[in-house]
């Protein structure tokens, strides 16, 4: 018997939109569908498949050029072992819409299997933010952080339930081969078994610890160590400390936050600071303390020390991840003396001692 036209079989002509089609296909899925159709399930078995062949091929823009083309001959090799089989059809969402409705939805999941299987979930990440000082950066520190964490019940050992067999429907396998109904052959697939999740096990008599969730929330505290040089924005992971689930546990991701510090400014690795000095200290010159982070350090502020004078102290920075400090950079300048009256008398004799306006560029 010669093949069918497919514009014929779908009753469309063939200028006809993909929407055409689709309406057309829908109509006669519903008419030839054979579990409609028991008085003559074989030759509706037949038809559902020719219409089905035809629906794949025209709303296929590439087939449907072979098709118009060369005709039977010319799509035939798009499938395999060179005729049309429920392995070729590629529209089984559209199938399982356009039937799903009509037999309220659950059937169709099962049988094609395109319905999302359980899986043995991983337990989630948990974030947590992390203040440190600049003393905690320079020198690493160890914490202690809470944690408000799913972890597994102990009493049912995450099962859920306080009695475990091996599930009836794989048998214990975890595994089910699906099979399709008999107009769908060819289909036999393997899959995650539906009754168990895939575990091979059914838990019975729930527990009553976890109400058979199988983990429990639980406050925990963690130690964690924070090496030196560690800076804002930077993330440690811990692996395998987040919350618990069937599949594994996930992580903690701790984000390190700088808080702020009272005397240092932060430029990258390095640290600022300003020291206001008495104007003797800068005319006569001094010894002055600077802090560090650490402790002190002296400097000696030779005589004539202009104002806005940058002194760099080496290493007295912020670590470096991978080595090394950066600088502690001191800045003097001079702090202006308390008003008063024989303090003027004085500024005005240090007049005759003072130099003209000086205007130029700012140095950097
Ligand atoms: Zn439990
Ligand atoms: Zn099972």
């Amino acid at each position: 018997m010669a093949k069918r036209d497919y514009y014929e079989i779908l009753g469309v002509s063939r200028n006809a939109t993909q929407d055409e089609i689709k309406q057309a296909y829908r109509r006669l899925a519903k008419k030839y569908h054979p579990d409609l159709n028991p008085k003559n399930r074989k030759e509706a078995e037949e038809k559902f498949k020719e219409i089905s062949e035809a629906y794949e091929v025209l709303m296929d823009p590439e087939k449907k050029r072979l098709y118009d083309q060369f005709g039977h001959e010319g799509v035939s090799q798009t499938f395999r072992r060179g005729g049309f089989t429920w392995e070729d059809f590629t529209h089984f969402a559209d199938l399982e819409d356009i039937l799903g409705e009509f037999f309220g939805g659950s059937i169709f999941g099962d049988l094609f299997g395109t319905r999302p299987r359980r899986r043995s979930r991983r337990g989630g990440n948990i974030h947590v933010e992390l203040n440190l000082s600049l003393e905690d950066i320079v020198k690493g520190k160890r914490t202690t952080i809470a944690l408000n964490r799913y972890e597994r019940c102990p009493s049912c050992q995450g099962r859920g339930g306080l009695k475990v067999r091996g599930c009836p429907t794989c048998g214990g396998t975890g595994q089910v081969r699906t099979q399709t109904r008999s107009f769908f052959g060819s289909f036999f697939r393997v899959g995650s078994c539906p009754h168990c999740g895939g575990t091979g096990n059914i838990v019975t008599d729930l527990c009553p610890k976890c109400q058979g969730k199988g983990r429990i929330r639980r406050k925990t505290m963690i130690e964690v160590k924070i090496p030196p040089g560690v800076r804002e924005g930077n993330y440690i992971t811990l692996r395998g400390q987040g919350h618990w689930d069937q599949g594994g546990s996930g992580d903690v991701i701790i984000e390190i936050k700088e808080k702020p510090h009272d005397l240092f400014a932060v430029r990258g690795d390095d640290l600022e600071l300003e020291i206001l000095v008495p104007y003797s200290t800068l005319v006569l010159g001094g010894k002055i303390e600077v802090p560090t982070l650490n402790g002190t350090r002296k400097l000696s502020i030779t005589p004539y020390t202009p104002p806005g004078t940058r002194y760099k102290f080496k290493n007295e920075g912020l670590s470096r991840y991978h080595g090394g400090r950066g600088d502690l950079i001191v800045t003097i300048n001079a702090d202006l003396p308390k008003k008063g009256k024989d303090l003027e008398r004085l500024i005005k004799e240090l007049r005759s001692y003072e130099k003209p306006i000086v205007v130029r560029k700012p140095r950097t």
